[in-house]
């Protein structure tokens, strides 16, 4: 899952080198890539290059191109422009081999809105992927077949005993303190939707009610409904062990640890856990239309049903969801070995690039741009001018982990709405409206 806590930096478009490669370097990479392949060249000392350019691509292509590489984006833009329109212009310059639409330079689509002819301002942009990337097939798809999510099948007087199949770690040493992925055996009794929670009783006794069971505790599943399996019977968390720090010793106080995380967290393969539920709408992947973009904000634990959707969107080959849209990630934890699954995310980010957008705030590692710590708030600031567009067209805005995460985006998005001479007020309650807003922090 995460168990290499390296500081892999994504392949993230644009990826800018800073001295043009020779044409028949850049043809062999291109062409002999499995993976997505995506370079900028700053350049064009005459048109003739250009052309060079793109001849040799051309022909090197057709006598090399391998099967697994069946898709090359082409763009010409401005290098100052902004991350959203230089995406725009790569949408719409996609040249695929199989329908050889490529065949000859004149057919390439380089409308000359685009091209600055500014030599110094011009970049030069390939990108290749493959077709399609293998998908994970799902079983039993009749789990796609129900019109309203499941709710409240099993309730706290009755709850479903389900079985521990493995705990896992999910951060590095440096990480402060410890989260689990935890994958429970629900037999397929227990049908859930992406977005949705499931109660856990930890075993024990009511502390403020002696005699009676502890209370429940939510957890938003992190596994889409097919789970980790793939074949609709497990479902799975993103657990944080809750620990009490004495505030006068600083020291760790054991009695007075969180029952239910701590219990999930030590829990072993096998072992019976009781769960009610599924519960939540308010999280739920609205899929009527998949070309939509949704907006994920998380901390810490909060990216469980980001993880959920994105198994959704870019791992499982699921017949009536075919995703089209952007999904934008937001991730805010303390360091590098906070970062929770990372390898997955990073995965689609390659696989995806048109699709799929992570951005991570590091707030022990990095900066924000006053030199302060770097919080999801900063990262959104950062993107504002993108976010607050994609809300004007509909974008979904996604809010999930600690309530005290809110009070700061809820400031930074006034702030940024104020300068953009836009009421956030009007802003906000026409995003409820709409159903374009979603909260679950905790
Ligand atoms: P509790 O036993 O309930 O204790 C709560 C806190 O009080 C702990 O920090 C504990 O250390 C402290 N405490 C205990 N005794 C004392 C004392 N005597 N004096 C002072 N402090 C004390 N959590 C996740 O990790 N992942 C999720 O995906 C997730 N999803 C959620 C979704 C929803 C919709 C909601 C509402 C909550 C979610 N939570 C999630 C939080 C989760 O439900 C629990 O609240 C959390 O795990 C802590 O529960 P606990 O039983 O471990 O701690």
């Amino acid at each position: 899952m995460q168990q290499s806590r390296k500081a892999e930096t994504p392949l993230r478009w644009p990826y800018s080198i800073s001295t043009p490669p020779s044409i028949p370097s850049l043809t062999h990479t291109l062409t002999h890539s499995k993976h997505l392949i995506t370079c900028i060249f700053f350049c064009f000392y005459s048109p003739e290059f250009f052309l060079s350019l793109s001849l040799h691509f051309y022909s090197s292509m057709m006598a090399q191109a391998h099967s697994a590489l069946s898709q090359i984006t082409f763009a010409v833009y401005p290098c100052n422009s902004d991350s959203s329109f230089r995406r725009s212009i790569l949408k719409t310059n996609n040249v695929r081999f199989h329908d050889k639409s490529w065949i000859s330079v004149s057919d390439f689509d380089l409308k000359t809105k685009n091209v600055v002819h500014s030599r110094s301002q011009r970049i030069l942009c390939f990108s290749v992927q493959q077709a399609s990337k293998p998908k994970v097939g799902v079983s039993p798809l009749l789990l796609e077949d129900p019109k309203e999510p499941p709710m409240h099948l099993y309730k706290p007087k009755e709850p479903y005993s389900a079985t521990i199949v493995s705990v896992e770690r999910l951060v590095g040493p440096k990480a402060p303190g410890e989260t689990c992925h935890i994958v429970i055996d629900h037999g397929g009794n227990v049908p859930y939707w992406e977005g949705q929670s499931y109660g856990v009783i930890p075993p024990g006794e009511n502390p403020k009610k002696p005699g009676s069971p502890n209370n429940v505790r939510l957890y938003s599943i992190a596994s889409t409904r097919y789970g980790d399996s793939f074949d609709g019977k497990t479902a799975s968390f993103c657990v944080r062990r809750a620990v009490y720090y004495d505030p006068d010793t600083g020291k760790e106080d054991p009695s007075k640890q969180g029952v239910c995380s701590n219990f999930l967290c030590d829990s072993k393969p096998g072992d019976k856990v009781k769960i009610t539920g599924p519960s939540g709408k308010i999280m739920l992947l609205p899929e009527d239309n998949p070309k939509a973009t949704h907006i994920m904000i998380a901390t810490g634990t909060g990216v469980a049903p980001y993880r959920a959707y994105l198994r959704r969107m870019f791992m499982e080959s699921v017949p009536t969801f075919k995703f089209g849209g952007l999904a934008w990630l937001f991730l805010g934890v303390a360091n590098t070995d906070s970062l929770l699954y990372d390898d997955e995310f990073s995965q689609y980010l390659r696989d995806y690039p048109d699709n799929f957008r992570y951005d991570r705030a590091l707030s022990r590692e990095q900066k924000n741009k006053n030199g302060g710590k770097m919080y999801v708030q900063d990262k959104i600031e950062e993107y504002s001018d993108e976010i607050f567009k994609l809300l004007d067209t509909g974008a979904h805005i996604y809010f999930c982990g600690l309530k005290g995460m809110m009070p700061g985006i809820q400031d930074t998005l006034k702030r940024v709405a104020e300068q953009r001479g836009e009421s956030w007020d009007e802003k906000l309650s026409q995003l409820k409206k709409n159903k374009q807003w979603h909260v679950e922090v905790y």
